[in-house]
């Protein structure tokens, strides 16, 4: 058995959901569970709308709905002949669990109709790609993922009832194999034990197909994607990114933790947990030979840089030179957790602690003014956080000309630094 996670992007366009089925061609004989996420940019889209919402706006928020509806009624009808109807009926089911909501006021936390609004968007995905499937000959089941995934109720980032699951994986889904090569279903969303719809966090697909992949004991997990495999850099941000053919999940997992956009942070560890290789594949070519996350050593590897923007320095210090202490420090730190504000790096001196977050205004000015209770504060915003993994002295030169550098830490395996970009006056 193999799981195959296919992202936004690889399901964004009418061409792209038929060139899904091309890959799934390729591979006749397998049994494969299918995680698909919401279409390009609908997730983007459903936020806007539960945000218009719970802003009182009720018919902005079913405007931003209505053309969600309207690019999904499009994209089947381009798609679908056969089961176009079967498939608009479904879809008009989801649609209608949404509406309903929207049109009440909000009484519940705003988290709560997050989940409910946000999860519409693999619903509505995954059957039109189901509906299309099926009708090119690609025989498959599609589940609702929600009677599989069991959560509690931390919408938003729900976490999920393993044991629970795990007895659903194997009571529901493994026997659809027994009738069917293929069993579709959504990542990123699971279920209450009340039936309310939750998430588990924001691009959670591959977080999700990684649990099938560990309860169902799979050979291996395919995450496609429109770049050619994991890069030593963001593309985006640096043109001379180069591929990199074979990592370990520890390196993943570091990578995650600095902030690389890699791969969910919660993926590897249940396909670790498993030694369950993960391959990162191009859906654009899937001749190419992609990226293997494995067990093995990896030696050799390039630099591996990550540029982390937005950045705010916080620099708290006693109030009367006294040290800052264990008390301090651990208030601080209790206000991180409240706030769910995770800081990127943080140092501590004799009279002052530093701290590096992402700029979250609302967040930040909160955890200032709690703070300024007990310490004075500083903060530096507009800052970038440099993090280099295998650095070499040409890299580091290269990345920090030119820049000013504020504060700098060091491991034998990697260099974090926080800069202010030069002004020329
Ligand atoms: N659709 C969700 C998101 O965009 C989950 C995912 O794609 O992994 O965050
Ligand atoms: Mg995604």
């Amino acid at each position: 058995m193999k799981v195959f996670k296919f992202g936004g992007a690889s399901v964004n366009s009418v061409e792209r959901i038929k060139n899904v089925a091309e890959i799934l061609r390729k591979f006749p004989d397998e049994k494969i569970l299918v995680v698909i996420s919401a279409m390009g940019k609908t997730t983007n889209a459903l936020e806007k709308a539960v945000n218009a919402f719970y802003e009182g706006g009720k018919n902005e928020a079913l405007l931003f709905f209505e053309k969600v509806k309207q690019e999904h009624l499009t994209a089947a009808k381009y798609l679908l002949v056969s089961q176009n109807l079967p498939c608009e009926e479904q879809l008009k089911n989801f649609f209608t669990e949404a509406e309903w909501l929207l049109h009440d006021k909000p009484v519940r936390d705003y988290d709560y109709y997050y989940d409910q609004v946000v999860s519409v968007g693999e619903l509505l995905s995954t059957a039109i790609v189901s509906a299309y499937l099926n009708e090119a000959g690609i025989a498959n089941k599609w589940v609702d993922v929600r009677d599989i995934f069991r959560t509690d109720d931390d919408f938003r980032d729900a976490n999920i009832d393993w044991e629970y699951t795990s007895s659903k994986v194997h009571g529901s889904i493994v026997p659809l194999f027994n009738d069917t090569n293929i069993v579709l279903t959504q990542g990123f969303i699971g279920a209450t034990d009340e039936n309310e719809s939750t998430t588990l966090g924001r691009e959670g697909s591959d977080y999700s197909a990684a649990v099938f992949a560990s309860m169902l004991d799979a050979e291996s997990q395919t995450i496609w994607k429109d770049v050619e495999s994991v890069m030593n850099a963001d593309p985006k941000q640096f043109p001379d990114a180069v591929p990199i053919p074979e990592l370990n999940y520890n390196e993943v997992i570091e990578m995650a933790y600095y902030g690389a956009q890699v791969i969910h942070p919660k993926t590897i560890k249940p396909l670790q947990n498993k030694n369950i290789p993960l391959y990162v594949k191009c859906f654009l070519n899937p001749s190419l030979p992609g990226t293997v996350i494995h067990n093995k050593p990896v030696h050799h590897l390039p630099p591996i840089i990550v540029l982390k923007e937005k950045q705010v320095m916080l620099e708290m210090s006693s109030t009367d030179f006294s040290f800052i202490g264990e008390h301090h420090v651990g208030h601080l730190f209790h206000w991180f957790e409240k706030l769910h504000l995770k800081p990127n790096m943080t140092q501590n001196g004799a009279i002052s602690f530093l701290c590096v977050l992402n700029d979250w205004p609302e967040k930040i000015d909160k955890l200032t003014a709690e703070a300024s209770s007990f310490l004075d504060v500083q903060v530096t915003k507009n800052l970038t956080l440099l993090t280099i993994r295998h650095f070499t002295r040409e890299i580091f030169e290269k990345m920090t000309t030119g820049k000013k550098i504020l504060l700098r830490q060091q491991t034998p395996e990697t260099i974090q630094l926080l800069m202010k970009e030069q002004d020329n006056n």
